[in-house]
């Protein structure tokens, strides 16, 4: 096993800048989990380690040896794809083996390693089958075995779950993060699901147009982010953003949020000047629940709104409504048995403690402060 480091790693592609002078290390035995939107370069960064890709500029580092060089089949590194890529005239035995093979393992040491794996995956009784007579499940658990077979110093994941329905990518989810605590192989893992992000992650790395927003556990990510895009993309559902003007407290539309003392002491406003407010959904509530009703008066603030769509989703309710007169949209979170009608007009507490402010022109958190 071993760590990797990426120093000021750069990869462009005529036009695009795929990555853009991005440092990172993953610690050995870490699961790190690079999070972002489509195209932010997320695969390009795994590929570049994996040595399918070679960086325009920059170092790449597993453990102490520069790799930049080095052939991706003398990487030590096992990637796993997405589409599985399994060889459809090989058996599932065969293929588990074949990169042992292609490194001349003695066949008896193959045989065993194949079994062990097969068992610790629960697929033993599917070596014999070949691809095509396996669900996606199942062919994704062959993916995986042929990488941790192979005894890598290194995993690399590419949404290695996106193909499967929800159920058993919520499992399998829940069965790999297991596997790799036993296994304890750095691993690297490509998503743009934040669920899959928060869950799996040691250390999440968000990444937007080829360059880092921010890196840190999920909790951090959560509860700090750097700026709004980060807070913005990771959270389900995600941080509402309401546009204000300081008037000693927030005009927001033709409406008024109290500003806590708290966050005037530590953000310098100015009337009439432009913020962002961040409130994540968990932190209003229907005006009509006691839920925030014993906060103090100065953390309590007020919205009216209009429902717009109702969603059930069992023991919750997610409401997606809009403050009506600016149409600007506001996701609130009501208990399971919530009995509203589209078009309903409501009054919605905010939590103030929970208000986050960014800049409106950079994006940047102001409040509260890391
Ligand atoms: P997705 O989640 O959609 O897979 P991603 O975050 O993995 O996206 P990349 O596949 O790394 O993104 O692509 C990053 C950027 O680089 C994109 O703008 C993409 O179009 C571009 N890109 C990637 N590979 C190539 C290539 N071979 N030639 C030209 N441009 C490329």
């Amino acid at each position: 096993m071993a760590s990797v480091r990426l120093e000021r790693i750069t990869r462009k592609f005529s036009n695009t800048t795929a990555i853009d002078n991005i440092t990172f290390t993953v610690p050995d035995g870490e699961f790190w989990v690079l999070v972002g939107p489509s195209g932010c370069g997320k695969s390009t960064i795994l590929r570049t380690i994996a040595g399918l890709e070679t960086a325009t500029a920059g170092n790449l580092f597993v453990g102490d040896v520069l790799v930049n060089k080095v052939p991706a089949r003398q990487r030590d590194v096992a990637m796993v794809f997405q589409n599985y890529a399994l060889y459809p005239h090989m058996t599932v035995a065969q293929n588990l083996g074949f990169g042992l093979q292609m490194r001349k393992t003695d066949p008896a040491q193959i045989t065993e390693r194949v079994e062990k794996v097969a068992r610790s995956l629960g697929i033993s009784h599917l070596l014999e089958r070949k691809p095509k007579q396996l669900s996606g499940g199942q062919q994704q658990r062959v993916a995986l075995g042929r990488a941790i077979v192979r005894q890598p110093q290194v995993f690399l994941l590419d949404e290695p779950l996106s193909n499967l329905d929800t159920q058993l990518r919520d499992d399998t989810r829940a069965e790999l993060k297991q596997l790799q605590a036993a296994i304890g192989t750095t691993t690297i893992y490509v998503t743009h699901d934040r669920v899959e992000a928060m869950t799996l992650a040691d250390k999440i790395v968000v990444l937007e147009r080829g360059r880092i927003q921010q890196i840190g556990t999920p909790q951090t990510i959560y509860a700090r982010p750097a700026n709004r895009m980060v807070a913005t993309f990771l959270g389900s559902p995600p941080m509402n953003i309401l546009p204000a003007i300081y008037m000693g407290g927030f005009q927001v539309d033709e409406q008024f949020l109290p500003c806590p003392p708290s966050l005037r002491e530590q953000v310098s406003m100015s009337e009439g000047q432009s913020f962002d407010l961040g409130i994540r959904p968990e932190h209003i509530s229907l005006g009509d629940s006691q839920t925030f009703s014993e906060l103090p008066e100065n953390r309590q603030g007020e919205l009216m709104v209009e429902v717009r769509v109702v969603e059930p989703l069992g023991e919750k309710t997610l409401i997606r409504s809009i403050l009506p007169d600016a149409n600007i949209p506001l996701q609130v979170q009501a208990s399971g048995n919530w009995q509203g009608n589209v078009g309903d007009r409501l009054k919605v507490q905010f939590d103030l403690s929970q208000l986050f402010i960014f800049d409106p022109a950079t994006g940047e958190t102001l409040y509260p402060q890391s």
